[in-house]
C-alpha cells in the first residue's frame, strides 16, 4: 500500500453498510463506518448504501446528517449512493414523492420493477474512464432513473436504461455493487475520491 491511503466513510445508519465496508477494504482503502455527522470530517468520500430510503431519511433527520452531508458535498468530497442511497441523493423522487437531498439532477421512481422482477441479477456493462467493462448487477427492489439532467453523465446501462450515473462528485447506481466479489465500481469511486480536489 502506498503512503496515500485514503479514508472513505460508509453511512452506517441502516441497510447493507457492512458489505460496502468490506468492498472498500478489498479495493485497498480504509473504510470507516459513519454513525455520527462529526465522523464525516475524517473521511474524503462517502457511500450511502441501499436499504429503505424512508427509514434512512428518518434516521438521517434524527442524527442531523442532512446539513452535514450538504456541507460535505459543498467541499467537493465525492459521494456514492446505491439504490436507497441514490433515492436519497436524487433531485426528484416519485412513487411516492418524498424529500431528497437533490445533489444529482435525476428523477427516480422507487420500486420501479414490477413484483415479478423485484430482485434479480443481470450482466451489464459500464464505461468507466473511457473503458468498457462488464459489471454484474444485482437489483433489489430497485428504483429506475426516469430522467437524467443535462449535466449528468450516464456510466452504465441495463436493458437500454441508465443504471449508473455521475454528476461531478456525485456517483449513483440503482444496483448493488457490494453484493458481488467484483470491485470494479468501488475502485472507480475510490479513484474519484483520490482525484477530488478536496483531498489534495
Ligand atoms: N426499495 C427501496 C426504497 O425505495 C430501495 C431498495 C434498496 O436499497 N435495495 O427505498
Amino acid at each position: 500500500m502506498s503512503g496515500s491511503s485514503v479514508r472513505i466513510g460508509v453511512l452506517a445508519l441502516q441497510g447493507d453498510f457492512a458489505l460496502h465496508g468490506r468492498a472498500l477494504a478489498r479495493s485497498g482503502v480504509d473504510a470507516v463506518l459513519v454513525r455520527k455527522p462529526e465522523a464525516l470530517e475524517d473521511v474524503a468520500g462517502l457511500i450511502i448504501p441501499g436499504g429503505e430510503s424512508t427509514t434512512l431519511l428518518r434516521l438521517m433527520g434524527e442524527w442531523e446528517f442532512v446539513p452535514a452531508i450538504e456541507k460535505f458535498h459543498a467541499a467537493g468530497k465525492p459521494i456514492f449512493g446505491t439504490c436507497a442511497g441514490l433515492i436519497v441523493l436524487a433531485r426528484e423522487v416519485e412513487n411516492p414523492r418524498q424529500f431528497s437531498l437533490g445533489l444529482i439532477d435525476v428523477t427516480v421512481e422507487r420500486n420501479a420493477y414490477g413484483r415479478q422482477r423485484e430482485s434479480f441479477q443481470a450482466p451489464g456493462a459500464a464505461v468507466l474512464d473511457g473503458r468498457r467493462v462488464p459489471v454484474t448487477m444485482v437489483f433489489i427492489r430497485a428504483p429506475r432513473i426516469r430522467r437524467l439532467g443535462a449535466g449528468v453523465e450516464p456510466l452504465a446501462e441495463h436493458g437500454g436504461e441508465t443504471v449508473m450515473a455521475r454528476q461531478g462528485s456525485v456517483l449513483v447506481a440503482t444496483f448493488h455493487p457490494e453484493l458481488t466479489e467484483d470491485t470494479t465500481v468501488h475502485r472507480y469511486f475510490c479513484d474519484l475520491v483520490r482525484r477530488a480536489p478536496a483531498v489534495a
